[in-house]
């Protein structure tokens, strides 16, 4: 059975170029970047490179790239070094609709004293900026805000939030996992202090992450260790990734706009196309500010998890909710913070496309869909009773 993968947002398939450049690092070359010694010497050469490339696809400065293991180590790191170096502060703004890995450290935090605002957002997951500029107060130590939503790839307007955060005296993170490699970001225009990216949302591998931290911004380190990364960063640093994610990026950085443009071609073929076929089906979130390849849809009155298992029999891989909030049945924290009904939010999938999708995997899954919602509503009593 073939494969459709329409679950970018989770993770992507490492580029083979990426995977070509990685595979020298695991066997000719592998010292270790701190050693003394020339073979190690040209290993921290690599790394170096690597980080340039980083840099250059967001505008920042290669000192200002720290290498992490994940976008989640990047974004707990983030608002840790926010809370222990400006001590005298224990207010956190966030979004109602962060990832896990903002909103566990977020909880994780209240517990330990800090006070958290979670800014809502309206019915298409727009922030409400009125209420993230009125919450600022004296105590707020940082702002964290992701840059698009993983579930409905909705775009926040982080450069508006930026320019009116710069001279409040609050530090202004930024969770940009999803957005990094399919929207351009420049951190000189969009001057943030801190913004997290992962290699596995871009074409790298996974288990590599960065955070950009500008320069000037006091900051404390979240693994103590070693001397790596000028001691911001304890531990050895995982080469190979750290090579195949700045080749990621350079091949973002010279693709991103013609991949937006295709890769939104397919998206809105396939929106329309199930929109039009399936009755009582509802697009969630802005449709003008959304990542090119990310579409969620409600079928009413079904169940997402029924859904994923139907049409991964015919080897469509999607996602209800996000993939880290799928193990439970529970509707999903940004649905719900949407407002998006009970019987809609139960039955929401999200389709994320990248650039190896195909116009023939598109239609497949056109084809393959509207039978699936038909059959799961004729067995459901909600079905029944709601039309
Ligand atoms: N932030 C967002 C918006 C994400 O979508 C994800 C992963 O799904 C993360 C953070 C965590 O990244 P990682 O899987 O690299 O830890």
């Amino acid at each position: 059975m073939k494969t459709v993968y329409v679950d970018n947002n989770a993770t992507t398939k490492t580029a083979p170029e990426v995977v070509n450049e990685m595979l020298p690092y695991f066997s000719e070359f592998y010292g270790n970047p701190s050693s003394m010694h020339s073979f190690g010497g040209e290993i921290a050469a690599k790394r170096e490179d690597a980080r340039a490339k980083i840099a250059t696809l967001i505008n920042a400065e290669p000192e200002e790239i720290i290498f992490t293991s994940c976008g989640t180590e990047s974004d707990n790191t983030a608002i840790v070094s926010a809370i222990e170096t400006r001590p005298d502060k224990k207010h956190i703004i966030t979004t109602r609709v962060e990832h896990p890995a903002v909103r566990s450290m977020c909880s994780t935090l209240s517990e330990k004293g800090c006070r958290i605002t979670s800014v809502p957002v309206d019915s298409k997951g727009r922030l409400d900026l009125d209420y993230l500029y009125d919450s600022i107060c004296d105590d707020t130590a940082i702002v964290s805000i992701m840059w698009a939503n993983n579930e409905t790839g909705v775009i926040f307007p982080i450069e508006d939030i930026a320019q009116n955060l710069a001279d409040r005296n609050v530090l202004f993170h930024t969770d940009a996992v999803q957005a990094v490699g399919k929207v351009p970001i420049d951190v000189k225009k969009t001057p943030v202090d801190m913004l997290a990216l992962s290699g596995h949302k871009l074409h790298a591998p996974k288990g590599i992450g960065v955070l950009y931290v500008k320069k000037g911004t006091r900051f404390s380190p979240f693994l103590m260790g070693g001397h790596q990364e000028k001691g911001r960063r304890g531990g050895t640093e995982n080469v190979a990734s750290i090579i195949g994610m700045g080749k990621a990026c350079e091949l973002a950085a010279e693709h991103m706009q013609e991949e937006a443009a295709e890769v939104s071609q397919l998206r809105d073929r396939l929106e329309r196309e199930l929109i039009n076929k399936i009755p009582q089906s509802i697009i969630n979130g802005d449709k003008k500010n959304r990542l090119p390849g990310t579409t969620n849809i409600s079928f009413e009155y079904v169940e997402g998890e029924a859904i994923l298992l139907m049409i991964n029999q015919f080897g469509i891989c999607a996602s209800s909710g996000s993939a880290c909030t799928s193990g439970s049945l529970e509707p999903s924290h940004v649905l719900r913070a949407m407002g998006v009904p009970y019987t809609a939010a139960h039955g929401s999938i999200r389709f994320s496309l990248c650039r190896y999708n195909t116009i023939e995997e598109i239609d497949y899954i056109i084809e393959k869909v509207p039978p699936v919602i038909e059959r799961l509503r004729e067995m459901s009593p909600f079905w029944k009773q709601g039309v």
